[in-house]
Formats: structure tokens, sequence, C-alpha cells
């Protein structure tokens, strides 16, 4: 299928299919993905239908914390953190259980409903997990939000620990497709990757694999991943787009414009419809202006901040979702907590200042 202009009703066939549950075929991904950038407003109204189904106009807020920092022993060509990676960032082994509970103190105060404890390295220890199972019942007892992990690879009995212990979700990366990621990576597999999401969802936990995109990937790599999430039924898929950092062994790669992170976003939507669509790494460097029409596909960013680079302040993330008359999405979690229904929960946009300097 070349790339061409289409009249609406074909992006609006898309939308349809995917309100029916169907997968897209390769030709419509293709269509999608090397559509014009003239063909972007259909594209991302025939989104925003699907999205607005499953999540109104409602936008759901991230915050992470970089609970352990480089010294990984693996050499994913994208990260900061790599033992590869010259890059010049700060390194250190797991942070005391008081900075992650000062952590989900600022994420309950930007009004996050995901708390996100994010360790580099291939896979946890036991005392490290224990460390980290410790901080979560402690913020468990103290606040509504949910709380994800990401620690590497994860084996079941360890997936049941954090289960036992509140854990609400589990993210790992599948990042690219198959065929790509030893391209990416080569001190670990594509199905070392996959068997962990299968860990973490087989032990109850929320399953959350997104993708890296703009590492020389093809879109058939695109479309391969996409059918694997598809497949894992994760609940939550974050779309990182390559933020290339000096001293990693994708530091001078360019490949984006805002046109095409929009179109991947649309496709992530039409493929997995009623997922959680997250707008997560290189927002702001590869959709620059364009950032807000990302979230007519998708219904999720992080706030304060990713791993290595930071972002825009909150207050900026505040404004952008209520100029588009969008809502942040308090969770169900929340309203529970307050005993009201989520229907009736109010809508906070708080102004400049109120939820701290990020
Ligand atoms: S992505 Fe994770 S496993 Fe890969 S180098 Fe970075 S911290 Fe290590």
């Amino acid at each position: 299928m070349d790339s061409k202009e289409r009249p609406d009703y074909f992006w609006e066939a898309l939308a349809d299919k995917a309100l029916r549950g169907e997968i897209l075929t390769r030709e419509e991904a293709d269509a999608v993905l090397q559509a014009p950038d003239t063909e972007l407003l259909p594209i991302l109204q025939a989104a925003f239908r699907v999205r607005r189904h499953f999540f109104g106009v409602k936008v759901r807020l991230n915050m992470l914390i970089n609970a352990k920092s480089g010294l990984c022993s693996e050499n994913c060509g994208y990260c900061a953190q790599s033992a590869v990676s010259k890059a010049k960032i700060d390194k250190y082994g797991l942070v005391d259980k008081k900075i992650i509970l000062q952590g989900a103190e600022k994420a309950d105060q930007l009004q996050a409903e995901t708390y996100c404890i994010v360790g580099s390295g291939r896979a946890p220890s036991n005392r490290e997990l224990e460390q980290v199972i410790e901080a979560v019942r402690e913020i468990k007892e103290r606040y509504p939000m949910r709380i994800c992990l990401s620690l590497g690879l994860l084996n079941e009995e360890q997936a049941a620990r954090l289960k036992a212990a509140g854990v609400d979700r589990y993210n790992h990366n599948l990042n690219t497709s198959a065929n790509h990621a030893p391209n990416l990576v080569t001190t670990h597999t594509y199905q070392d990757r996959v068997g962990t999401v299968k860990s973490a969802t087989r032990a109850g936990l929320m399953g959350c694999s997104g993708c890296i995109v703009g590492t020389g990937e093809t879109d058939a790599d695109i479309y391969d991943l996409a059918c694997e999430l598809r497949a894992l039924d994760v609940e939550s898929i974050p779309v990182n787009f390559l933020h290339p950092i000096p001293g990693t062994p994708l530091g001078d790669r360019r490949e984006f414009n805002p046109g095409r992170c929009l179109k991947i976003l649309a496709f992530f939507r039409f493929m997995c419809p009623a997922k959680e669509i997250r707008i997560s790494g290189g927002r702001e460097v590869n959709l620059r202006s364009l950032q807000p029409l990302g979230l007519y596909a998708a219904n999720s960013i992080f706030i304060g901040g990713y791993l290595t680079t930071s972002g825009r302040t909150p207050e900026a993330d505040y404004e952008m979702i209520s100029d588009l008359g969008f809502e942040i999405d308090r969770g169900e979690e929340r309203a529970e907590q307050r005993n009201e229904a989520p229907g009736e929960l109010p809508v906070q946009v708080p102004g400049a200042g109120v939820a701290g300097g990020g």
C-alpha cells in the first residue's frame, strides 16, 4: 500500500475496525505509518474517536523516580545507563527508602495516578527487591496511588512477591520487534523480555510494556511489536521516542519529525484500542510544539521528567491538558478512597505553583 492521501472514510474505517476489536492488516498499518503529513488531522480524528470511546477526555499522569541509576551490565544501545554508554549521568545504587517515599509524596502532589519506581540493571537482587517491597508497603498505607515497578528481568516467584506486597503494575518494555532487537542489545534476548512480561501478568500484576521508536527499526518492526503487545494483552503501553543522548551508541541518530510521532501514536491506538497508550520518553524533543495533538491518540503521559532527561514543568502539562478541554484522570482507586463514585470526581487542574517546582 503506497503512501498517499486518502478519503476520510478510509481512516474512519480503521477506527471502526479498532472499535470492533479487529486488528489492522500490515497494509493498513503501512497506510497510517507512511501517510503524508497532510493526512494527520483525519488520522488523529479517527484515533480520537477510539480513544474517546474507551477513555473519554481523561489524561492519566505517571510520575517516575530513578531509584537506581547507571551501573548496568547490559548493552542496550539507546540507554544512557548501559555498560557501553559514555554519557555523563548520575550513577548510584538503590536509593534509601526515605527517598522513594519522598518521591511518592511528590507524585501525590502532582496528581499522578501511578508512581513508577524504576531501577537500572539486568535484574533486581533479592535484597533490592526486599528494599523496594518495604517502601511499597509504606506507600500503599499512605497514598491511594498505583505503584508500577520497573526493575529489569523478573521471574514468576519474584513477581508473586511483588503482587503480594501490593504492587499494581510491572513495566518491562519489549522496545522493538524480535527481528530488530539484536541490533539494540546482545546481552539479553527478546524472549527474556517477553518472559518477564508473562511472569508479571501470570502473577496478577498489570502488564506494562511498550516500545522505543527511532532506533532504525522499519515499519514492519513497529507492526510486529504492536502485534506482540496485543497478544500479551498488556494494559499499559509506553511509547518512547528516541531522545539521542551523546555518549550512547545511538547518540547521533536523528530520525523523527513530530508528524511521524503522531502517526505512530495513532497506530498504537488503532492496534491496542482499549489500552493505556502513554507518550513517554522523548515527548518534548520529538513532538515539540505538536505535543497537545498526541493526546488525541494517547491517554497518558509522564509528568515531572524522565530517567536521565528532564521534561517540561508540571504546570506546562496541566495547562496543555486544560487548554485541550481534557481532564486529569484521578483513577478509581482515589475515588474509592474518597468514597466518591468515579464519575463524580472533581476535575482538578491546579494553577501554576500548586504542584511544586517539579
Ligand atoms: S535499558 Fe535497562 S537493561 Fe538496558 S542498559 Fe538501560 S538500564 Fe540496563
